[in-house]
């Protein structure tokens, strides 16, 4: 059986990876837990998410498949979704999905294209309510749900249930490791205690099995990623391709004492929320997208340190695209393109801009300027003889009717470029899983 969860993290703390790790070692009392929990993350656009909006699923092999054990459960799992969950924020809406082996084969697809959705699109509570009405009546005694507040907690929990039963997708993993609930405090709790220089051993002895761990990108000095800020009950997490990956990274580091920890299988760094543009015009509020374009605008760097440019398509239809401050030394990137530069972008479109994740530089446009020509006997800069009288050189006293167009040397070249990892979407995938075939391509 499986057990989808979503929305029960605020702002103020509370994470559900961390109820789903607890979960998982609890309810080994009814069943063999299989070794990974999901950690699938939604459309990141969509503005009521909760913080990282992540959904989390359980499978379990059951010892006793009967109604009453099935039930046992169920109210064991929902009894501590409320104790743990953040019912006091607003944004808090739980939501829980139980199915059962029997609803297995008739449910995989149409969840599969749940699941799908809530990654890429838009998905309302309606819907989900809907497909829940309709599969509960078909499997009576095999899909449950329970939701409190407005549920909107239950798309994710029927998004990664499509997740657990469709597992043909790009998988990443995860290892999180938790605080001592006594450190979490409702302000921060006492400072966590992660040793910078053992995350950049871990970073250098499993990269790029691993990445994310490091932030070399700030100026300043190597900036921890992985370790959040708050009262996040989270310790720090360890981004990786393999579990074996993440774990041995996870033994490199020196850390205050840890209550629990899990490796979780997620879709984040897969680029799982993008979608295919041919043209801007078919891009739509709150999705992500692939497209291509040529730069139309020099990028223009405006308060805050954000900096806008605009691309056209094949079609002449004109794209605003945008690198965030935070996005870090990628802008310094944005900021050398001019306007014929052809380029790949990666983004999610809100308020009638892509807000770049990464771009790759397809071709670079040239770019000349007119400097006085050189002698054509010393090779030597010549001067201006005067208003209209061409230039001459002193030496050789040759002269030359008109100025010389050279080539204005680019600071950047063709490839890939993406922002900042503390600025990093949790699904985008970053270059450095990308493959010598998807670098080039
Ligand atoms: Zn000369």
């Amino acid at each position: 059986m499986l057990i989808g969860i979503d929305d029960t993290d605020s702002n103020e703390g509370m994470c559900t990876t961390y109820l789903a790790a607890l979960l998982a070692d609890e309810l080994k009392a009814f069943g063999t837990v299989s070794d990974f929990p999901y950690l699938v993350r939604l459309n990141p656009s969509i503005p009521y998410k909760t913080r990282g909006n992540a959904a989390l699923g359980i499978e379990i092999s059951l010892f006793d498949e009967s109604l009453e054990s099935k039930k046992e459960l169920i109210s064991f799992a929902t009894n501590k979704i409320e104790e743990y969950a953040d019912l006091s924020c607003e944004k808090t809406n739980p939501g829980a999905v139980f199915i059962f082996d029997e609803a297995y084969v008739s449910l995989r697809r149409p969840l599969n294209d749940f699941f799908k959705k809530a990654v890429t699109d838009v998905v309302e509570i309606e819907e989900a309510a809907a497909f829940l009405k309709s599969a509960e009546s078909d499997f009576s005694n095999s899909v449950f749900h329970i939701s409190m507040k407005n549920g909107r907690g239950l798309i994710g929990a029927l998004a990664v249930c499509g997740a657990v039963l469709n597992p043909d997708w790009d998988a990443t993993y995860e290892y999180l490791a938790y605080r001592l609930p006594k450190n979490w405090g409702s302000n921060g709790g006492p400072k966590r205690f992660v040793e910078t220089e053992s995350l950049i051993l871990a970073d250098k002895t499993t990269a790029p099995e691993t990445w994310d761990t490091i932030d070399y990108d700030k100026k300043s000095k190597p900036f921890p990623v992985c370790v959040p800020g708050g009262n996040d009950p989270v310790l720090f997490g360890i981004r990786g391709d393999s579990s074996d990956a993440v774990l041995k990274a996870a033994k490199c580091v020196v850390s205050e004492e840890i209550e629990r920890s899990r490796v979780f299988k997620t879709n984040q760094g897969t680029d799982a929320h993008l979608i295919l543009a041919e043209s801007f015009s078919d891009m739509l509020p709150l999705h992500s997208y692939l497209s291509k374009g040529t730069v139309s605008s020099k990028s223009e760097t405006i308060e805050g340190g954000h900096d806008i440019f605009q691309i056209q398509d094949d079609y002449g239809n004109f794209l605003k695209c945008a690198a965030f401050e935070p996005t870090g030394d990628f802008r310094h990137i944005i900021r050398e393109l001019i306007p014929g530069d052809e380029i790949r972008v990666c983004g999610s479109f809100k308020n009638e801009t892509l807000n770049l994740e990464k771009i790759k530089i397809l071709k670079l446009a040239e770019e000349f300027e007119s400097v006085n020509p050189n002698c054509p006997i010393c090779g030597k800069k010549t001067e201006s003889a005067g208003v209209g009288q061409g230039f001459r050189c002193k030496k050789c006293k040759t002269k030359t009717e008109s100025k010389a167009e050279v080539l204005i040397p680019r600071k950047i070249s063709v490839g890939w470029y993406e922002v900042s990892p503390s600025a990093r979407r949790h699904l985008s995938k970053p270059l450095i899983r990308y493959s010598k075939d998807e670098l080039i391509s």
